[in-house]
């Protein structure tokens, strides 16, 4: 595997392993010159989001680098406050306008909003039709969400974006993702930076002379979850991106599983209705 290896999704359309997430990334200059330099480095995966603030920018980079836009795969979401069928369709085209792109490879519910995101969701198999996504999936679902989304859907959604880290291992949404071909994805696979200093993290990592944060990736990506590290640094983003070289041993995998702690660095949908 390297930079622009994919996984494959229940539609065939294929999604980079590793990819750069832009939350918190300011817009303008911040996002721009991270996204130009992962590009730069090889990366071909970029995760922004609507509430991000920052499509612009990521779109002005992404015309800027040489890479063409077939080798780019572009994931952005749809915020809470567009939920509903026709302000869902409005709200595509208005991060297609931002990004200056005909269509994104990727479009998710950001959150499963209650009592709007069926609506939402007829929304998004419209513009997948209409070929303004090339795949479409959600965010934040727990089993419960995507039980109920696979009752009522016509497009069965590609990916669910979730918090995973050993500290976040979601081993029974991971299963149950596998078991209905929804690939899963890794946000916040570095906790945000706030367990680098895990005393048993870093021990484990000494003996494979690699870093914390690509211990973390690099398990993302034994349990074959796309994983979307976020730095606006570049030799962070350098660092981050050399995950391909090398294995974690399943003893090891065992022991980083369980430092499992239910950790949520951002929100947590579990008892979202
Ligand atoms: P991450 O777990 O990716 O951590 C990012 C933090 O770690 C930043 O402070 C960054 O600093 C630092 N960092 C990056 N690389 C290294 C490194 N090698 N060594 C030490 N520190 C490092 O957090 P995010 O929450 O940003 O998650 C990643 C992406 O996932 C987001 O950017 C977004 O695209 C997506 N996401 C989606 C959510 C959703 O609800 N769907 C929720 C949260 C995130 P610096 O930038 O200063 O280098």
């Amino acid at each position: 595997m390297d930079l622009a290896s994919r996984f494959t999704l229940n539609n065939g359309v294929g999604i980079p392993a590793l990819g750069l997430g832009v939350f918190q990334a300011e817009p303008g200059e911040e996002t721009h010159d991270a996204v130009l330099h992962a590009l730069e480095t090889g990366y071909r995966h970029i995760d922004t989001a609507r509430v991000y603030r920052n499509e612009h920018a990521v779109g002005e980079a992404l015309r800027e680098s040489c890479v063409p836009r077939g080798e780019v795969f572009v994931t952005t979401k749809l915020w809470n406050r567009d939920h509903g069928f026709e302000q869902a369709l409005a709200a595509c085209d208005a991060s297609l306008n931002r990004l200056g792109l005909a269509f994104v490879d990727l479009y998710l519910v950001h959150w499963p909003v209650e009592e709007l995101r069926g609506e939402s969701w007829r929304a998004l198999e419209q513009l997948y039709r209409e070929g303004k996504c090339r795949a479409i999936g959600v965010s934040n679902y727990t089993v419960r969400h995507l039980e109920e989304l696979l009752t009522s859907c016509e497009v069965v959604p590609t990916v669910n974006q979730v918090e995973f880290s050993p500290f976040t291992f979601q081993l029974e949404l991971l299963d149950f993702c596998r078991v209905h071909g929804i690939q899963l994805e890794a946000y916040s696979p570095l906790t945000k930076g706030l367990k680098l200093d895990d005393p048993y993290l870093k021990k484990i990592a000494a003996a494979y002379d690699r870093t914390p944060a690509q211990m973390l990736l690099r398990w993302c990506l034994e349990h074959q979850v796309v994983t979307i590290p976020k730095s606006i640094t570049p030799a962070r983003i350098e660092e981050n991106a050399r995950v391909f070289d090398f294995k974690i041993a399943a003893e090891d995998m065992h022991r980083l599983n369980s430092l499992d702690e239910n950790l949520r660095t951002s929100w947590d949908p579990t008892d979202t209705p």
